[in-house]
């Protein structure tokens, strides 16, 4: 591959295509709705380009970091229309599983490959390149990609077919939302129970109750009362729920921690916790907010 691409700059996008354009060596032409994002990624070495379709006519791989499947669709058709494609598509986005595989069937048979590679950890290493990135797609397709991957994380795993680094993503978030859930709980029993909050959770790294999701979001938000804003926002927190409940859905199978974790969120999301770092949802928990309506699994 000769030439890349790099479609949505937003909080994960423009720290990953900065580093894309950095360590690949290569041209990245860039495009995103927001000017201000893409005259950024341009002062770094990035060639801004007027539309998604100008990025398919000249770059052979492209990559996407947008919202959801409802911006990955037109994109990665509008990439794909034109007279010149580019030879593949790698979307990077938290995306739904049976639309990013009926995208990847229509996409081929334009001649153009569609890989899912969806990323986890924070902004910060987006920052520094050392995202986790569950890839979906062919073995070989997975091993031309891993170089270029490796410019934005410093983990690139195959999963499996296309599809299978989106299932990964979504039950990966899903369960951190389970957790953080049980412990908001467990932090609310302790306190009342006469407990520091913060010596709880120390002493439960320490046994068999120790997570990743305790020592971090437990560890530095929840119990200091921490939910700065883009950081992981409710809002996508969401999103990422109920992909995994489709998930379920698809499969024929009724989740009963999950199905309640998701009904907590929303209310969490209709009682105004809308662009804080989800962990927030302890404010729902713990009695600080209330639910307008009653949270049933
Ligand atoms: P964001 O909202 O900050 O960025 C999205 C970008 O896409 C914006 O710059 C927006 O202008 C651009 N965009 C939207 N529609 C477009 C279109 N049609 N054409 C061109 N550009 C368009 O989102 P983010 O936080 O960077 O997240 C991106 C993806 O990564 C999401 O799927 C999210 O679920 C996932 N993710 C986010 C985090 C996180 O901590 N923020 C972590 C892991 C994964």
């Amino acid at each position: 591959y000769k030439t890349l691409g790099f479609i949505g700059l937003g909080v994960m996008g423009e720290p990953m295509c900065n580093n894309l354009v950095r360590k690949s060596g290569l041209p990245v032409h860039i495009f995103d709705m927001n000017a201000d994002a893409v005259g950024r990624v341009a002062a770094n070495g990035g060639k801004a380009e007027a539309s998604a379709a100008d990025v398919g006519a000249k770059a052979d791989v492209v990559f996407l970091s947008l919202p959801s499947i409802d911006q990955v669709e037109p994109v990665a058709r509008a990439l794909a229309g034109g007279a010149r494609k580019p030879a593949m598509i790698v979307d990077m986005s938290t995306s739904d599983v049976a639309r990013s595989r009926a995208l990847a069937a229509e996409l081929k048979a334009r001649g153009v490959a569609f890989v899912d590679a969806p990323v986890a950890r924070t902004a910060e290493a987006a920052l520094k390149g050392t995202l986790l990135i569950s890839v979906g797609g062919s073995v070989a397709q997975y091993e031309e990609l891993k170089p270029l991957l490796s410019c934005m994380g410093s983990d690139v795993l195959h999963c499996g077919d296309t599809g299978c680094g989106q299932v990964v993503k979504i039950l990966n978030n899903m369960m951190v939302f389970m957790t953080v859930n049980a412990l908001s709980e467990v932090l609310t029993i302790g306190r009342r129970a006469g407990m520091d909050g913060e010596r709880l959770f120390e002493l439960l790294a320490g046994g068999s109750a120790d997570s990743f999701a305790l020592r971090n979001h437990g560890m530095k938000s929840l119990v200091k009362d921490s939910f700065p804003e883009k950081v992981f926002p409710m809002v996508y927190a969401i999103k990422d729920a109920s992909l995994a409940l489709s998930l379920a859905k698809a499969g024929s199978f009724q989740p009963k921690i999950a199905s309640y974790t998701y009904n907590l969120m929303c209310q969490a999301h209709d009682a105004g916790i809308v662009n804080n770092y989800h962990p927030a949802i302890v404010q729902l928990v713990d009695g600080r907010i209330t639910p307008k309506q009653d949270v049933k699994p």
